[in-house]
């Protein structure tokens, strides 16, 4: 490379933006059909373990007695399987990607708890007598 051509790519380099971003100052645009990550809307969820059978990684564990359902984040391909075969449709594809870490993890998602069904009023003494 000649001098003048090395001057030439400097000062070009020295007055046009990065090429990179600033990470994560500057919040990635992503394309409307990314496939980040899977999030759960566990009101919705029957914990029926249907989307963990379907899922080709083993990625989601479903325990209907602690009423958890979860998925080992760095196991899932994002294949949207688990979306597509879920009957309650209360999972989803987010655009964002899960953030990086040393160590695997799991995100463990709790079904909330329902309200108890309001008690029924007790019948009067007269109709209780008729219906027996
Ligand atoms: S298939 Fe849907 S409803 Fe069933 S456990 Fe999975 S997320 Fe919940
Ligand atoms: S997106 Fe695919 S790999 Fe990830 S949890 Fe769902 S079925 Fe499994």
């Amino acid at each position: 490379m000649s001098y003048f051509s090395f001057v030439k790519t400097e000062l070009k380099n020295l007055f046009s933006k990065p090429a990179t971003r600033p990470y994560p100052q500057q919040p990635r645009k992503y394309a409307e059909r990314t496939r980040g990550h899977i999030e759960n809307n566990m009101d919705v969820c029957i914990l029926c373990g249907l989307c963990s059978k379907k899922c080709p990684t083993g990625a989601i564990t479903v325990d209907r007695t602690g009423k958890t359902w979860s998925i080992s984040r760095f196991s899932c391909i994002q294949c949207g399987y688990c979306v597509e075969s879920c009957p309650k449709k209360c999972l989803s594809m987010k655009q964002t990607y899960t953030q990086p870490d040393a160590e695997k993890k799991t995100d463990t998602f709790v079904k909330p708890e329902q309200p108890a069904p309001a008690a029924q009023p007790a019948k009067p003494a007269a109709d209780a007598a008729k219906q027996a």
